[in-house]
């Protein structure tokens, strides 16, 4: 068995090569409504685990055939930190990652575990879901194991985030009718502010999900971004917009030093017009064009992250 897969072009960390922690079948303690994998029980293990030797040769092999690989990204049918031996398979993948960067995509359901933050210390990029800072929000999108709490996970990735030098994303996925109401983002707003993440994707369902529930559209996601004020969101857009704004240099630099807008948002929302006018910003170094763990963000001047690549 082949416990690789891809390289696939990823807009937002560019060519990636996945390795799949679960290959058997679905090995998670979430059982969230939008899953992309069939609905399942959570389970708090991962069934029938390949073994780390399988794993390195596979990954060398790949690495050998597509040499352009930039980014190796830890991930699972399920929950990758439910791997048992994922300290070591982090330890021998930082061996021959070489120039690549090591990318986990967790659902924080084990943050609060110091030997999971420790592990996790070692990797690149850490991206961390967070669909709600509530415990019956969280139950009902997420569906966790009985006993995993929400607000274990906001205090785990809290204290994770304050010694964490390397990339901290996290991934908010809106569900509609669960947590698109104002009331949610506004809460989950106050921990991501603590949390301070180098970005934070915005997205919603886009394939066929585990249970009948539905996207919420562009535009909602647009208004809900304005809940984050001051954090770098990645909205991931899906849709064509019905127009783009026209907007003044003075308008933009309003809008940036409300929200850091990324290049998905500019393609997305500005006229041609309006992308003239953020260039003529940028010669006059009036605004700042910085890489956010990948992604292209325009930010005010007076905003320089320290956790910019
Ligand atoms: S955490 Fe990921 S794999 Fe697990 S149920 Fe949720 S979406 Fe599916």
């Amino acid at each position: 068995m082949n416990y690789t897969f891809g390289p696939i072009n990823s807009r937002r960390f560019g060519l990636s090569l996945g390795i799949d922690l679960s290959p058997d079948s679905k090995s998670c303690n979430f059982d969230c409504l939008y899953c992309e994998l069939e609905a399942a029980k959570p389970i708090d293990k991962i069934t029938n685990p390949p073994c780390i030797e399988d794993i390195i040769k596979d990954v060398q092999n790949a690495l050998l055939k597509e040499p352009n690989i930039e980014v190796i990204t830890i991930t699972s049918n399920g929950e990758p930190t439910l791997y048992n031996e994922l300290d070591t398979l982090v330890d021998e993948l930082n061996k021959i990652k070489e120039d690549k960067k090591l990318l986990i995509l967790s659902n924080a359901s084990l943050i609060i575990n110091p030997n999971i933050q420790a592990t996790l210390q070692k990797i690149d990029i850490v991206k961390l879901s967070l669909d709600c800072a509530t415990q019956k929000c969280f139950k009902k999108i997420d569906r966790p194991l009985k006993g995993i709490e929400v607000s274990d996970i906001i205090d785990g990735i809290k204290t994770f985030s304050k010694s964490f030098i390397h990339d901290l994303i996290i991934e908010v996925l809106v569900v509609k009718g669960v947590n698109d109401k104002e009331e949610e983002m506004d809460a989950l707003n106050l921990v991501l502010k603590d949390i301070n993440p180098c970005r934070i994707d915005l997205g919603t369902i886009d394939r066929p999900p585990a249970f009948d529930v539905q996207a919420v559209s562009s535009e909602t996601l647009k208004n809900l971004s304005s809940h984050f004020i001051g954090l770098p969101i990645s909205i991931i857009h899906k849709e064509q917009p019905k127009t783009r704004i026209d907007l003044s240099e003075e308008a933009i630099i309003h809008t940036i030093k409300r929200r850091p807008q990324s290049q998905s948002d500019v393609d997305y929302l500005f006229s041609e017009h309006s992308k003239q006018n953020l260039q003529k910003l940028l010669d006059k170094k009036e605004i700042l064009k910085q890489k956010i763990a990948g992604v292209v963000f325009y930010s005010d001047i007076t905003r320089l992250s320290s956790k910019s690549k």
